[in-house]
């Protein structure tokens, strides 16, 4: 059954049954389980836990990575394709950690939706809050699934209200749980009027769904037990008088978050969301570029790299470069312009990550994410073309926007700060630089929220209480050139130079003007940036 109204009527009907989303939350909630569960309702798997994994190269921190390690399951990538009902759907990882760090941004810079899943025995718990915010910063529509509601989990009213409150949106409810723990039997489906009943004897069974024609339906009251059922027709009519209803303006306009009931691991709640996401979620949306907006419709194929894995195939040194198709129909073999080097490039070999297998792609459309194996010459911010000269706008560069201090709590513990900070700098979380003259780091990130969890980071995984503190420098550059230029250069500006957690050499200061003095003044060196992170 299609519900699907089509806010962008332009467009062709492949583009318009795509899905590219993300999921959001806070370590534990059941991110994992319920992708697992979302690839099994997919078709892309055929019994959670028991698929052999294939010949595939395992080897990226994602949490996909872990689904496949904790039960053998094979999936390879950041992004995943699959079908359910009509729609196709990509679903674009998150990274490990889940923090707020440069990468989850980038992935975020590729979605249209994000489903937000929080632990109904918790509730908005401080990862979900900080990738919420990033959300916002981009207006994205966001679906809320309050998971583990098998267990003891608070009330549901609470819930809704923690939510509103503390992320500032309206929450409509979708369904309403049954019962509770031990006694949770269910839910009530608010948009399609059916009883939702959770099967706990096979966790891989989808819940019976019984239509029903109202609260008054003796269906409910043969299904239901009397106390339940009394509770739940209380609580509805409490919460048509308190709550909004799911209105889907609202909704995609990134003001509303409509909320699912279930238990991924149970797999209750989760088809209803797939059905959500698929008739009530936005369409591939137009995006930003310097030049002008780039509108999915349109006959050229458009696309930008919003994120780069290595090591992907152990055997092969080869990178792989996540692209978000913004316009068009992409064929394998295409040429395309790679705008920053306009060099036309041959995409001869894309991959779609169909879950079960690293796929060649055909075809695809505006909304998918396709994989382009290369040798490092795609970059994140890169954009493809069929020949027009775009810069998608967005996607964060490299370099850091704000600088501070980084100090142990206990000056003894220097040694275990720098072994934390490395370890934070190689996944790409922050920028670490070590002054040439003093002792200390500078941290670099481009959010400010970043320190917050790179502090929290520290003291949970390293026991170490740390400060960050203003430094008196705003930029960051890379500086290369020749090895004597370098050196001299170095020699003869050593209140700025620090070196990165790789040993390579940059210049900070506080002036823009500084930069272009140094570009002026020394033609052989170059200040850039942007550095390849791997
Ligand atoms: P992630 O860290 O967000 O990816 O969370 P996981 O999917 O790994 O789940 C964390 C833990 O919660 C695991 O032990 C899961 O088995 C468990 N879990 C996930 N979903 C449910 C659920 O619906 N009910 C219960 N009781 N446990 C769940």
């Amino acid at each position: 059954m299609s519900e699907h109204v089509a806010n962008r009527p332009a467009l062709p009907a492949e583009i318009a049954r795509r899905r590219t989303f993300a999921i959001i939350s806070h370590p534990d909630a059941g991110k994992t389980t319920l992708t697992e569960k979302f690839l099994l309702f997919g078709g892309a798997i055929q019994m959670a836990g028991q698929v052999r994994a294939k010949g595939e190269a395992r080897r990226t921190r994602s949490d996909f990575m872990k689904l496949e390690q904790d039960r053998g399951i094979s999936v390879s990538a950041s992004a995943m394709s699959f079908d359910f009902d009509q729609y196709r759907f990509n679903l674009v990882d998150t990274p490990g950690h889940s923090d707020f760090s440069e990468d989850t941004y980038r992935t975020l810079t590729a979605v249209d939706a994000a489903i937000m899943v929080i632990d109904g025995a918790k509730g908005v718990e401080s990862q979900t809050r900080k990738l919420f915010e990033v959300c916002r910063l981009r207006d994205l529509p966001i679906l809320t699934f309050c998971n583990k509601m098998d267990r003891e989990s608070r009330d549901t009213f609470e819930i809704i209200d923690e939510i509103q409150e503390n992320l500032a949106i309206d929450v409509a409810p979708a369904s309403w749980p049954i019962g509770m723990g031990r006694d949770f039997i269910g839910a009530y489906d608010l948009l399609h009027d059916r009883l939702e009943i959770m099967d706990r004897a096979d966790r891989n069974k989808v819940a019976e769904s019984v239509a029903i024609s109202g609260l008054d339906d003796p269906k409910l009251a043969a299904r239901v037990p009397a106390d339940l059922l009394a509770k739940l027709k209380e609580e509805l009519e409490m919460a048509r008088e308190l709550l909004p209803a799911f209105d889907r303006k609202s909704f995609l306009e990134g003001h509303m978050t409509p909320i699912w009931f279930g238990s991924a691991i149970n797999s209750f709640g989760v088809k209803e969301l797939m059905r959500g996401i698929g008739d009530y979620g936005p369409e591939p949306q137009p995006q930003k570029a310097a030049e002008r907006e780039i509108l999915p419709e349109e006959p050229k194929v458009t696309g930008f790299v919003f994120k780069v894995q290595a090591n992907m195939d152990p055997k092969h040194r080869d990178r792989v470069a996540f692209v978000r198709l913004a316009s068009g129909h992409f064929e394998r073999g295409m040429k395309l312009l790679h705008v920053r080097s306009k060099k036309p490039m041959a995409v001869s070999n894309p991959v779609l990550f169909l879950a079960a297998d690293r796929e060649l792609a055909e075809e695809a459309w505006a909304g998918d994410i396709i994989g382009i194996p290369n040798h490092g010459q795609l970059r994140i911010g890169d954009a493809l073309t069929e020949g027009e000269a775009l810069r998608f706008t967005g996607i964060p560069s490299f370099a850091p926007e704000l600088l501070q201090n980084v100090r142990a709590g206990d000056p003894m513990k220097a040694k275990h700060l720098e072994k934390a900070l490395m370890q934070f700098a190689e996944e790409g979380a922050a920028k670490v630089f070590k002054p040439s003259i003093g002792s200390g780091f500078i941290v670099g990130v481009v959010g400010a929220l970043q320190f917050d969890v790179l502090a929290s980071r520290i003291e949970i995984e390293y026991s170490l209480p740390v400060r960050f503190e203003p430094t008196q420098f705003t930029s960051a550059r890379w500086v290369t050139g020749p090895k004597t230029d370098v050196e001299k250069f170095v020699n003869t500006n050593k209140g700025h130079i620090a070196q990165d957690h790789d040993g390579d050499i940059v210049y900070l200061t506080r002036l823009q003007w500084d930069i272009d003095r140094i570009v002026r003044d020394h033609p052989a060196l170059t200040l850039s940036a942007t550095k390849e992170m791997m």
